[in-house]
């Protein structure tokens, strides 16, 4: 099946739901192994959600006539998403550069943009940081040293259909291959948008079946794509097969999707979610005008559920590489009780060179902030090691050395202290 049609099927799927509308809906009773069902609301009850006044008035600009019950809903959302150059231009002002390439078939990503997200962009200003991490670019027609389509070598971790076991005690679950919008740095982009990455209960089977077999797994992560643009129904399938499984001990969902398309954050998502503790969450973070209104109540209601919350971020130049903008992110990510917890080097996927900065940036980055803030607001700055070596975190030097029956270590002032260090 062509991309194109993959995704059409997806959002007609997206299409025939509604959980908008009001409670006293009927109940579906699925069966789910021989002897257990569980109770699944087609609809859930009618909920309120916040719109920022930005949005508001980008929602007057553009979607005239659009109520506030469409623009809360999350399919609505995905549906009206911009993904071709004409639709985009409706919206922001592109250079000839951007019209140049939006329209060209790409080696990496489509383009899909929630309206939500679209109406976060500065509309004159390419340069703009949010922006810059969705609209395509010429520079991503330019192939660097080193850049290769899987570099984390994932299809060779992969010893069984969308899992990828690198370490010993935890898998990668990839459950989808869509994404509410498609960031040009992806890391998946081997599989997402992409025919090959199956959706869909009867395609987890063999996966489901790996990690029933491996009691060594303890942790699995759910991640794709975007496992939270998954139905209602997938969502509880999933984790209700997964919490069966007596060796699994923790569940982890990766997602963008709070981010993004806030709007999918919905009673009876998180009345799912908080069914199957212990269950974390590692939310796809940018920049700190991602921290809307919108995005505030979509944490906070996966936080009120009990799940803990923790914040992945992509280190990218001319968007977020600044001591000064990461400061602001991670404060507010905690202000949102979100946890800063990864901050990756941008992995050398092909057509990246524009994105990525040198690795003494990351580290100028990590002494801006360690001591100069909580140690709740500093992630840990990693490189997720090409061909598959795992993730390597890199700190400053602060150990300098041993001296004397002494250790040498420099504070974040960058003065040295001297620690005894001659036992044992
Ligand atoms: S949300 Fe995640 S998987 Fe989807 S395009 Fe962005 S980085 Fe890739």
């Amino acid at each position: 099946m062509e991309t194109q049609e993959n995704e059409l099927c997806i959002v007609r799927d997206l299409m025939n739901q509604d959980d908008d509308e009001p409670p006293s809906y009927p109940v579906l009773s699925v069966s789910f192994q021989h002897n257990h069902s569980v109770a699944i609301p087609l609809r859930s009850e009618k909920e309120k959600a916040v719109i920022s006044e930005r949005s508001q008035a980008f929602m007057h600009n553009f979607f005239h006539g659009v109520t506030e019950k469409d623009w809360n809903n999350w399919h609505w959302q995905v549906k009206h998403s911009v993904r071709t150059t004409d639709q985009l231009g409706r919206f922001i002002r592109l250079t000839e550069e951007e019209i140049s390439i939006v329209g060209k078939k790409s080696h990496t990503l489509p383009l899909r943009i929630t309206p939500y997200y679209l109406s976060l962009l500065d509309r004159n200003d390419p340069e703009h940081a949010l922006r810059k991490a969705f609209v395509p670019a010429v520079d991503e027609q330019i192939s660097s040293p080193g850049e290769v389509l899987d570099p984390l070598s994932e299809e060779h971790h992969s010893p069984a259909p969308n899992i990828v076991h690198r370490y010993p005690d935890r898998v990668l679950f990839l459950v989808t291959g869509f994404c509410a919008a498609y960031c040009r740095y992806c890391t998946r982009t081997h599989m997402v948008a992409k025919e090959k990455c199956h959706v869909g209960i009867n395609a987890w089977v063999a996966g489901l079946q790996y990690i029933e077999a491996h009691q060594e797994i303890r942790d699995v992560i759910i991640s794709g794509g975007d496992p939270l643009t998954m139905p209602d129904f997938h969502i509880e399938y999933l984790l209700n097969r997964l919490r069966r499984i007596p060796h699994v001990e923790i569940i982890r969902i990766g997602s963008k999707v709070p981010v993004v398309l806030p709007q999918r954050i919905t009673r009876s998502l998180v009345n799912i979610l908080k069914k199957y503790h212990p269950l974390f969450m590692s939310i796809h973070f940018t920049h700190p005008d991602e921290l809307t209104p919108e995005v505030k109540e979509a944490c906070e209601k996966l936080a009120n559920a009990g799940i803990p919350l923790g914040s992945q971020t992509v280190l990218l130049k001319g968007i977020n590489d600044e001591v000064e903008i990461m400061k602001k992110l991670v404060h507010g990510l905690l202000q949102n009780r979100v946890r800063p917890y990864y901050l990756y080097q941008c992995d050398p996927i092909p057509g990246s060179g524009h994105f990525r900065t040198p690795i003494s940036k990351g580290l100028e980055i990590i002494r801006g902030l360690r001591g100069h803030t909580s140690g709740y607001a500093v992630p840990q700055y990693v490189i997720d090691a090409p061909g598959g070596g795992g993730k390597i975190p890199l700190l400053p030097e602060y150990y300098q050395g041993h001296e004397e029956g002494y250790a040498k270590l420099m504070n974040y002032e960058g003065r040295v202290f001297r620690y005894p260090d001659d036992v044992g």
